[in-house]
């Protein structure tokens, strides 16, 4: 990755339109609206569309580990085998976090270690699908949850079935 696409020169309590973000990080705004497309959060939905610094900050961090590691969206790194796994659904817990991300954990498939990492709240139900759960979630009734630990969202739905 460019040296140049480098979080450490995004202000956090400025607010960014997607030509200041491509000016500021030296990336084409067609990348950015990408990033936006696969889950950086906006502020709202008007346009100029606004990016949060804070918000541009966490993604691009998170977007470097996950790069490292090579995850797919739905797997989390286990240090234990040493490559990303599929999290246990089961085990599967979201943590609502500030700017739109929330903390995903759960424990890894194969042997069963605990892993987390931040996922974009607009993850989440491709998550939730792609590790076998039924319905998706709506995505407005988890942000309702505000800062509340949530259990496996479905889990109830889940058995039920
Ligand atoms: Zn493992």
């Amino acid at each position: 990755m460019s040296s140049r696409n480098n979080p450490n020169r995004i202000k956090i309590h400025r607010s960014y339109t997607v030509i200041d973000v491509s000016e500021t990080l030296g990336v084409h705004p067609k990348t950015v609206r990408n990033w936006i497309r696969v889950g950086l959060p906006v502020f709202d939905e008007k346009r100029p569309l606004l990016i949060r610094g804070i918000d541009l900050k966490i993604y691009l961090k998170q977007k470097r580990k996950t790069y490292m590691h090579q995850c797919e969206v739905h797997e989390m790194y286990c240090f234990k085998c040493r490559q990303p796994n599929n999290p246990n659904i089961e085990s599967l817990q979201f943590i609502a976090k500030p700017a739109g991300m929330a903390q995903m954990t759960g424990g890894c498939e194969v042997c069963g270690c605990k892993a987390n990492k931040y996922v974009s709240w607009r993850d989440v139900n491709q998550i939730w699908l792609e590790l076998g759960g039924k319905f998706p979630i709506a995505e407005k009734h988890l942000n309702l949850r505000g800062k509340a630990l949530l259990n496996c969202p479905l889990n109830k739905v889940f058995n039920d079935e």
